[in-house]
């Protein structure tokens, strides 16, 4: 693996002050975790050093088993519980009902009206009464967030809004990861570099672009799911970045 310890230990202090001043001088803060890899790190920052951020996730009902699984695992090795946001069931109920189960499939506005009502609503219910709130995006990850800032104003949702992995490289996220033998989500060993709703991600090959398996059949410039907003407005993949990388 390819990561200079140095500079490693450099980022990693660098997280851990961010994190604790956040817990310090942001609360009440709440961490979004996806259970991914990146999130783990940072849920084992956080629980490892008991610091006064909340952790949740957004429970879609169309989670994978792993990532399911992740929960219990979290509670296994640290003793927490996550707390689950999810979406109303009376708007998913109407949702199918009037498009059917699947109907994130026929449109990117059917998808989005989905990933409206199983992402965005229940995020929006997670962050209310919060100062500030915690991801695990990193810069290296996207072209929609190669000018991530660790701290961002978040107008949307009128909170401060906290990348404290900014500038991590996915080696790093892995060097933690096994350094410190933090659960992750066996999909990754899979061919899922990114996990999100079981339906809309799947496996990529090798040199496939890594955010390829997310709504594979849409075209890129629409990939969003609307939980990452700059600036009041979705962030966007133009063409150049596109060429860099991925979301
Ligand atoms: S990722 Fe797919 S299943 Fe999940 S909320 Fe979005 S459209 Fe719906």
């Amino acid at each position: 693996m390819n990561v200079v310890i140095t500079e490693f230990e450099a980022k990693l202090e660098n997280t851990r002050v961010i994190l604790k001043n956040i817990a310090q001088e942001f609360s009440p803060a709440v961490f979004a975790s996806s259970l991914a890899a990146e999130d783990m790190v940072l849920t084992d920052l956080i629980l490892r050093e008991k610091l006064n951020i909340g952790i949740f996730s957004l429970e879609t009902g169309r989670l994978h088993t792993e990532t399911l699984g992740m929960l219990d695992k979290v509670k296994a090795t640290y003793g927490t519980e996550i707390v689950l946001y999810k979406p109303e069931a009376s708007a998913v109920e109407a949702y199918v009902a009037q498009h059917g189960l699947n109907a994130f499939y026929d449109s990117v506005d059917r998808r989005k009206e989905c990933c409206r009502i199983r992402k965005v609503e229940p995020l929006n219910r997670a962050l209310a009464g919060n100062k500030a709130w915690v991801t695990g995006q990193r810069r290296a990850q996207a072209a929609t967030r190669t000018e991530l800032a660790v701290q961002e104003d978040d107008v949307a949702h009128g909170m401060q809004k906290f990348n404290p992995l900014a500038d991590w490289s996915e080696e790093d996220v892995w060097h933690y990861i096994r350094s410190n033998n933090v659960p992750y989500n066996p999909l990754h060993d899979k061919g899922y570099p990114s996990i999100g709703c079981e339906p809309c991600t799947r496996a990529i090959q090798p040199g496939e672009d890594v955010r390829a398996g997310r709504w594979w059949w849409e075209n890129p410039e629409s990939k969003e799911c609307g939980l990452h907003v700059v600036d009041g407005k979705l962030v966007r993949i133009n063409k150049q970045a596109e060429k860099i990388g991925n979301q």
